[in-house]
């Protein structure tokens, strides 16, 4: 058996086109993003958000600081963003360089704005069931697993990996839709053993290949978040032979990455809906 690949190409573009007729409608739509500091990889990511920014017909505001900014200077700017009424979503791209706080600098971004929905008060909301902003890697998941079908009432889903910006998300997200969760962790006992039952498995590691293909169920939906640099390319989590083992498989790249720059886009549409009172902001 080979497992139907999850392409998250055709998707995203859906939803990327979706966007754009949204913007259309809405008018002019304003994206921050802030880069403290030179790393090569965090600004191949900001461009690719400013790329689909612009092709959706949203305004993107390159912010760049140094690397030296004092923390002070970051959240300054930040609540210059949020007093800002060109600005509907604000993104602070991770990771910020030592010395600065993460959690104060997620804090200060206005919830309505948090595009990342890392803030708290959105991390408290999709907790509670009643979500206002999802980051958008578990919301792109849970499209993908709608997309091809997934049934996930009673399923049991296993997710590796407990972030606050993947796994941990994911599994409320899965857990909302009533699969019965497992999260595993770097000291999950053993992790064969709770693979083994997955229905649908999460892998969000950042370790290429720590899921073997023999310790996934025959049929099972396996969505690979991870992605490894290597010497070889792009590595996900998953080894690659799982594809004859799995019913569906996310590919790496081109399954659920695509799905995390729509999505964000999604969210900006989202919080411009918030901003103009079009939909109420849960948890205000
Ligand atoms: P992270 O913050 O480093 O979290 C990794 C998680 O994996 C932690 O919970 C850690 O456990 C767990 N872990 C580490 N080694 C393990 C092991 N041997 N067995 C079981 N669990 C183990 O990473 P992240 O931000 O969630 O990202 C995970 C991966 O997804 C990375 O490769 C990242 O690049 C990728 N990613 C992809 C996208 C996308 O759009 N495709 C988006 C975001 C992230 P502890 O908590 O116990 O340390």
């Amino acid at each position: 058996m080979t497992a139907t690949l999850m392409d998250g190409r055709p998707l995203a573009a859906r939803i990327r086109a979706d966007v754009a007729r949204e913007v259309a409608v809405l008018g002019r739509l304003g994206l921050a993003t802030i880069l403290v500091g030179d790393d090569p990889a965090s600004d191949v990511y900001i461009r690719a958000k400013h790329r689909a920014s612009t092709e959706v017909g949203i305004e993107p505001r390159d912010l760049r600081l140094p690397e030296a900014t004092s923390e002070a200077e970051l959240l300054r700017t930040v609540f210059e963003l949020n007093a800002d009424d060109e600005i509907d979503g604000i993104l602070v791209q991770l990771p910020l360089p030592n010395g600065i706080d993460e959690t104060k600098v997620i804090r200060a971004v206005d919830p309505m704005k948090d595009v990342d929905g890392f803030h708290p008060l959105n991390a408290g909301q999709l907790y509670l069931g009643q979500p206002a902003h999802v980051p958008g890697t578990p919301l792109g998941i849970l499209a993908l697993l709608e997309e091809y079908e997934v049934e996930l009432t009673g399923a049991e889903a296993v997710v590796v990996g407990r972030s606050d910006i993947v796994g941990k998300p994911v599994a409320h997200l899965l857990l909302q839709r009533h699969a019965t969760v497992t999260i595993c962790h770097s000291r999950t006992r053993d992790l064969a053993a709770a693979v083994a039952r997955a229905d649908v498995l999460v892998a969000a590691v950042g370790v290429p290949g720590v899921i073997k293909s023999e310790m996934v169920k025959r049929g099972a939906t396996v969505i690979d978040v991870g992605i490894t640099r290597t010497g070889d390319g792009l590595r996900g989590d998953v080894v690659v032979e799982t594809v004859d083992r799995a019913g569906l498989i996310t590919p790496v790249p081109g399954g659920v990455g695509p799905m995390t720059v729509a999505m964000l886009l999604r969210n900006t549409v989202r919080a411009a809906r918030f901003r103009r009172g079009l939909l109420a902001f849960p948890g205000r």
